[in-house]
């Protein structure tokens, strides 16, 4: 039985002043009957661990540098996210790999980096919009599924975020048969790739709201969301994690 997850990506927002929304988050979901996840900023990780209390709130990264240390400036390793306090990192965001042409290779190396420091990998994937209209969504996730997960991902150290890039920040959602069908791909693609993947969390992510939410993890092989400016205020997060 795969445990639900709702992750929140706050990307670029956020400062100590919005870590109000961690309290409101978590008073609104004082003892969890699912994994709650959220991704802020770097700057505001050790804070937010810290805000937290003794609240199962569990923390990310939003990216990882694939070296422990050295010459990379700006870059953050996934030892350095560990220690901060967060459990989880973000990696291969169709953002991350629109901005900065992270390839699967890339990601594949961060994931590994990321599993060597103790963190669980939430690997990202998704089709354009271009390529859901020429009727290759199902051979782009499986291409970058193959080659964004490192030898060693296990489903205690991995997560997949399905992300169509035309369905983020967009209001536009996928048809519920659309979803299915392609978690139901990429489950059949992670047992050809590993012995544990029927325990691997496949989360849906792109616009996800309270509105739409209880729809969405109806469907078969969601185990949760990954979820954008739905998860930068409680009042929005809240509703979708009680819809787990
Ligand atoms: C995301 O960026 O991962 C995302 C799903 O964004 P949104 O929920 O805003 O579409």
């Amino acid at each position: 039985m795969r445990r639900k997850l709702a992750a929140g990506n706050w990307k670029m927002n956020g400062t100590t002043a919005t870590l109000d929304q961690v309290k409101a988050l978590t008073d609104a979901h004082p003892d969890p009957a699912v994994d709650i996840l959220l991704c802020p900023p770097a700057t505001l990780i050790a804070q937010m661990a810290w805000a937290r209390g003794s609240h199962a709130l569990q923390i990310g990264g939003q990216d990882c540098h694939a070296q422990d240390s050295g010459a990379h400036t700006g870059d953050i390793s996934a030892a350095m996210l560990k220690d901060a306090g967060a459990s989880h990192v973000i990696l291969g965001h169709s953002e991350r790999r629109a901005d900065h042409a992270e390839s699967d290779a890339d990601v594949a190396a961060k994931a590994q980096a990321a599993h060597a420091a103790g963190l669980i990998a939430v690997i990202c994937l998704g089709e354009t919009l271009d390529q859901r209209d020429a009727g290759t969504a199902l051979e782009v996730v499986t291409v970058q599924l193959r080659g964004s997960l490192p030898d060693g991902a296990t489903a205690a150290n991995t997560v997949i975020a399905y992300e169509p890039v035309w369905a983020i920040g967009t209001g536009r959602v996928p048809t519920v048969a659309q979803i299915a069908e392609v978690h139901g791909r990429l489950r059949v693609t992670l047992h050809d790739m590993m012995r544990d993947a029927d325990g691997v969390r496949i989360l849906y992510g792109g616009s996800v709201k309270a509105e739409n939410a209880a729809e969405i993890f109806a469907v078969a092989d969601v185990d949760g969301a990954l979820v954008g400016g739905a998860s930068l205020q409680a009042v929005d997060f809240a509703p979708i994690v009680a819809a787990l």
